[in-house]
């Protein structure tokens, strides 16, 4: 069953091949042989799931369109009753009492919740070792990381322990993991879905959205996650198209850019041949590629690490062992309970980024910073905007590098920034992405980025969704997990 995509599992379902106990019956052992290898899963709830499944299956007529499948949710999604923890040890205790709207959704879609999966604390990272539970481990190579920091979701989801599973993306973390561990994963246009109930890292680029084993199968996630929610501002009431009708439109006579900038130097010449296959594809199927150039890409990374830190700072002030979440013992004041509860809550990414938001927003800085990091963010999207005059996608690679080896970069954050490159422009413009499998090189899977103009995911999904049903990179299963 497991070697069905999420779409086909929803067709077996409706035509009672299987019911939805005995499939997630199937995951539940696979996550119970599998996952020790991988530690994907920080809260896995099979009771739940199987209840949840009996229900399913007792449902008659028109039912949710993903009745009866398993899903795994990163642990950044509020989830009632359930420990949802960022993967922080200031969150180890927290139960939320209520559903992310993402949750409500899926749920009244009729999707399982297998559990709560592992990631970077508080989604600052590249490679989901900086989460409290321990690194997750990448099916492909269990030697290496699974990318970040949704790396449970993609982890658990390329082992095929779960139909699909959700991610959030601030600067890439749907795509590069989506890419390192050779499966489909889409970064919705800001404000496409909600952020309700997603605990926030930085409020103007965080986005939640899919990972699936094809773009078929992130179609149907996203249709039961969009829309419009009056409990986050920032979600925009707007109509969801129907994203599975739109799959099977022809990409023909649609124009690809290939952003000069992005295939100079610094990027690995096997994954650009990779790429190149991967357009090669796309031309068959009749789209025009051509050279495009995004001037002020280069200046992404630095603007983002302004921003997102300045963000985060000020995002994590709520966590200061009064309300929820860890405090210290015996605090001798309010001051030591505040110092010592973050001192001790918190790991050293999230602290450093912490510093550097508070400085950058200090009052002598401010103008020099974050005033000049918006003003990039602005330089990034007019870039978009130009390019998206000329061409219906933006072409690169996802990642420059294919997974990198546990405790590799962990060290070193500055070459672990760098590792969202591709991914982190889109964020500062607020543009829907999606990461395709293209291939592997010495048995690592690697992954092509693909972008549209807001509010487009279709384009994504259709080109996606064209381009695999000419290739079968996305298909493959680590071996070891088959
Ligand atoms: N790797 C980036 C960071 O560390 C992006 C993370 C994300 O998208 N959540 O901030």
């Amino acid at each position: 069953m497991h070697t069905l995509t999420l779409a086909q599992q929803v067709r077996a379902l409706a035509e009672k091949q299987f019911s939805s106990e005995e499939l997630v019956k199937h995951y539940v052992q696979r996550i119970e042989t599998y996952d020790e290898k991988l530690n994907s899963f920080i809260t896995f709830t099979p009771e739940r799931a199987l209840e949840q499944a009996k229900q399913a299956d007792s449902r008659a007529g028109d039912v949710g369109l993903l009745n009866g499948v398993p899903i795994a949710l990163k642990d950044i999604f509020c989830t009632d009753g359930v420990k949802t923890s960022c993967a922080s040890k200031m969150l180890d205790n927290f139960i939320a009492p209520y559903d992310a709207t993402v949750v409500t959704k899926l749920n009244q879609a009729g999707a399982i919740s297998l559990g709560k999966t592992n990631m970077d604390e508080f989604a600052m990272g590249s490679s989901s070792e900086s989460s409290y539970y321990g690194a997750v481990k990448n099916p492909w190579d269990t030697e290496r990381v699974p990318g970040g920091s949704s790396g449970g979701s993609a982890s658990a989801l390329a082992a095929r322990l779960t139909s699909a599973s959700m991610g959030t993306d601030t600067g890439g973390s749907i795509r590069q993991p989506a890419a390192l561990c050779g499966i489909t994963g889409l970064k919705p246009t800001y404000g496409r879905v909600s952020r309700y109930g997603m605990i926030a890292y930085a409020s103007s680029l965080d986005q939640g959205g899919p990972f699936g084993i094809t773009a078929e199968d992130c179609a149907y996630m996203l249709q039961a996650i969009a829309g419009h929610d009056y409990l986050d501002s920032t979600s925009v009431d707007r109509p969801v198209p129907d994203y599975i009708a739109g799959l099977s439109e022809p990409v023909k006579g649609m124009c690809i850019g290939l952003p000069e900038e992005f295939f100079q130097q610094g990027l690995d010449a096997d994954i650009a041949a990779k790429i190149e296959q991967a357009c090669e594809v796309l031309k068959s199927l009749g789209c025009e590629i051509k050279s495009i150039s995004l001037p002020n890409a280069k200046l992404a990374i630095a603007a983002y690490y302004v921003l997102a830190p300045a963000e985060c700072s000020s995002n994590l002030s709520r966590f200061d062992g009064v309300r929820f979440g860890y405090r210290c013992e015996n605090p001798t004041g309010l001051e030591d309970m505040y110092c010592r509860s973050r001192s001790e809550g918190f790991g050293d990414e999230v602290k450093r980024r912490i510093m550097i938001g508070a400085y950058a927003l200090s009052a002598g800085y401010y103008d020099a910073y974050y005033l000049k990091a918006q003003k990039i963010r602005r330089l990034i999207s007019e870039d978009y905007k130009a390019a998206f005059s000329e061409v219906d996608a933006v072409l690169s690679p996802t990642s420059p590098t294919t997974a990198f080896k546990v405790n590799e970069k962990s060290d070193d954050p500055i070459t672990m920034y760098l590792s969202d490159i591709y991914t982190i422009g889109v964020n500062l413009a607020g543009l829907p992405g999606i990461s395709l499998p293209v291939g592997f090189l010495q048995g690592l899977p690697v992954g092509m980025q693909l972008v549209s103009n807001y509010f487009e995911e279709q384009t994504l999904l259709n080109l996606g969704h064209q381009y695999q049903k000419q290739t079968d990179h996305h298909l493959q299963i680590p071996s070891e997990f088959e």
